[in-house]
């Protein structure tokens, strides 16, 4: 339930608001808007009498929430949600950030080389995984801290923010440590226990689709995170399963208009995990866009066919280049523009 105050409800209105809130066992999280506060009454289960406050000195309006995720939602928040990162970069309310990098921090002229790429070609934020989920335990599991400690240098030494998944409590511990943004996977999108582990931790999160999860499951999933405090939380729709293996995955380019209609959420692509197919990252980055994504994540490595995981996937600089300078392109055609740093 969203309490909505009167533009001129002083501070102590606001305040008798929350205590009844809480008197009557649930917890108030003011929402400070541009015209107006909002109060957010968390914890209900959607019994909650609207009669309790509609009555109340400054209160303007009662508004039930239906939607099962509240905090994400639309009714609770109905502005985009812009997240910034350090260094300037921004997505969401119109603002389009690249975020460029490998599928794996591999040694330090790889990732020096591919931050480089990614900041020459316009993109603001470098990705590249120290902890893979790999599908084989033979396969590259990641450098580990070493690599976390490899990806943050290559992000200071060319003004990227950076972006690194979490696999677990302990490397999200040492994610938060060095690098300015938590990935969770499409594998542990719905890990209840990260989730709840990860929302307090103060940083930007981005939020993987889960690769056979609903759109309502991954909303409720960044429900978690902000009911757990996070409050910089970024979707990110990276393709699902299908029974056709002509691609890795399906990249759903209608779950981004689908997932934008119902919350205040920046949602980005990643065209990448997406397609799995190299020649196919372009056009579905171009589309992801077209179809209003506030970002993409895209997976560059200045040698692909050395790449320790995901080699077919990954694009060279160059490609890399033209692809933020076509999309660039299509997010102007949406009245929107590309984010920068700083
Ligand atoms: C990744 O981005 O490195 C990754 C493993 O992606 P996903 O979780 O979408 O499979
Ligand atoms: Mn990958």
């Amino acid at each position: 339930m969203l309490i909505v105050m009167r533009a001129d409800a002083p501070e102590d209105q606001i305040a008798a608001v929350c205590a009844r809130i809480e008197a009557l066992g649930y917890e108030a999280r003011p929402i400070p808007g541009g015209q107006r506060v909002a109060i957010g009454l968390v914890g209900n289960d959607g019994a909650v009498e609207p009669g309790a406050f509609i009555s109340m000195p400054g209160v303007k309006q009662v508004i039930p929430v239906s939607a099962s995720y509240k905090q994400v939602s639309l009714e609770w928040k109905a502005t985009p949600t812009v997240v910034t990162l350090p260094n300037g970069a921004r997505f969401g309310g119109g603002e389009v950030g690249i975020i460029g990098g490998p599928c794996a921090v591999e040694n330090e002229d790889q990732i020096m080389a591919a931050a480089k790429g990614v900041a020459e070609a316009g993109g603001v934020a470098l990705r590249g995984g120290a902890y893979k989920p790999r599908t084989s335990p033979y396969a590259f599991q990641g450098l580990g801290p070493d690599g976390l400690r490899l990806l943050a240098a290559a992000g200071k030494a060319y003004g990227l923010a950076t972006v690194t998944e979490a696999v677990d409590h302990r490397s999200a511990d040492l994610v938060a440590e060095h690098c300015d943004v938590i990935q969770l996977g499409a594998r542990s999108m719905q890990n209840f226990s990260l989730l709840k582990y990860v929302a307090p931790l103060g940083k930007p999160i981005v939020l993987k689709r889960g690769m056979a999860a609903t759109i309502k499951e991954w909303l409720l999933a960044a429900e978690y995170l902000l009911v757990g405090g996070a409050k910089d939380v970024i979707l990110c729709e990276r393709g699902i399963r299908s029974f056709d293996p002509s691609t890795r995955n399906v990249l759903d380019v209608a779950a981004i208009q689908v997932a934008k209609a119902l919350t205040h959420l920046p949602v980005i692509a990643d065209p990448s995990h997406g397609t799995g197919l190299r020649a196919m990252v372009r056009p579905m980055a171009l589309a992801a866009v077209a179809a209003g994504s506030d970002g993409l994540i895209v997976e560059v490595h200045p040698d692909p066919s050395v790449a320790l995981s995901d080699a077919q996937q990954q694009l060279k600089p160059a490609a890399f280049a033209e692809l933020v300078k076509a999309a660039g392109a299509i997010v102007a055609v949406t009245g929107g523009r590309l984010s920068t740093i700083g």
